[in-house]
């Protein structure tokens, strides 16, 4: 078996064809050959040490911007989930291991009086999402706040690239997908307690009234054209409240597709694709997806 080359290495936290559904916001996705859930930032170097070059290696934070196929992921898939540790030097650096929640680091931010990460508060992803994606949100996005990400690539070399390197552009940035995110800093300034929990207590409120909370979603699916708004385009297009078995285009947003009970991945895509073909007989537009697809089709 595939798996036995890590296992005889002594590596742990590796296991074969587990549903990935379950670690992913849709709560849709098949198996993962090989999902692998490091620890500690060693077993990983170790792991990619050990990794034979041929098998692929997808990496994942929270699932919060994926939709996985039914048919699964050849290969590893590595969850970051627990290389989550925030740290605070002297001078009021933060830096946040890139498994870390955004929420966490936002909150963590907070209880040692520094201002600038408060957007993260209400996105629920990682900091290497975060910074795969430049996520933002409430006029913030991470280009405006990263000094600098250390990452490794499939082979196991190790480089740290500024934020100028990644050249991060609206939800993409310019680096090749060989490179994992490990640990990332971050530039704040001093801010009073009261200001810091005013500003996160408002993106959590306006959330809550403008975006379906609480509910299985990709967050929002296409990209914002130049100069428009996707839900706009949608909602002109006829397609709030859209559905194809449980995938449903949000009545709230219509830039979100929620699981309403058991869709699959197929359904979800398939309105996504609906949604596209809809906006553009209605505008000449091309959505692109900003939810990331993947796996086998
Ligand atoms: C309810 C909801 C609300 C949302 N609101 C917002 C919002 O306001 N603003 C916004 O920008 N997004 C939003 N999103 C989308 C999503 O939360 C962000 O894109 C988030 O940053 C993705 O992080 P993640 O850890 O979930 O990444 P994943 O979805 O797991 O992965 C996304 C991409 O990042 C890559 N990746 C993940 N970790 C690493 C790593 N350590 N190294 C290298 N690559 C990595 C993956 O390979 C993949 O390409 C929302 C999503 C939901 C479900």
């Amino acid at each position: 078996m595939k798996i036995d080359i890590f296992r005889n290495n002594f590596l742990e936290n590796i296991y074969a064809d587990q549903k990935l559904a379950k670690y992913t916001w849709f709560g849709v996705g098949g198996n993962a050959e090989i999902l692998y859930i490091p620890e500690e930032e060693k077993s990983l170097e170790k792991f990619l040490k050990v990794k034979p070059s041929d098998y692929k290696l997808f990496t994942m934070g929270a699932g919060s911007n994926l939709l996985v196929r039914d048919n699964g992921i050849d290969g590893v898939t590595l969850i970051t989930s627990k290389l989550n540790k925030i740290s605070i030097d002297k001078n009021g650096l933060i830096t946040a291991n890139c498994g870390a929640f955004d929420a966490e680091v936002a909150r963590f931010a907070r209880d040692h009086s520094r201002s600038g990460l408060e957007f993260l508060i209400g996105i629920p992803g990682t900091i290497g999402g975060g910074i795969k994606m430049n996520s933002g949100a409430f006029g913030s996005e991470f280009k405006d706040v990263l000094i600098d990400v250390k990452a490794v690539n499939h082979n196991g070399e190790y480089k740290t690239f500024t934020n100028e390197d990644l050249d991060m552009k609206y939800r993409k940035i310019g680096l090749k997908d060989e490179w994992i995110f490990l640990s990332a800093r971050f530039k704040t300034s001093t801010d009073t307690d009261k200001n810091i929990r005013d500003k996160m207590k408002k993106i959590i409120l306006s959330r809550k009234s403008a975006q379906p909370v609480g509910v299985k979603t990709g967050g929002s699916t296409f990209k914002n054209p130049i100069g428009q708004k996707a839900w706009k385009l949608i909602d002109q297009a006829g397609c709030r409240g859209l559905k194809n078995g449980d995938a449903m285009i949000s009545e709230k947003h219509c830039n979100f597709i929620v699981n309403l009970k058991d869709a699959k991945a197929r359904q979800i895509e398939q309105l996504g694709k609906k949604v596209k073909q809809k906006v553009y007989e209605d505008t000449g537009i091309k959505l692109k997806w900003e939810i990331e697809r993947v796996g086998k089709k």
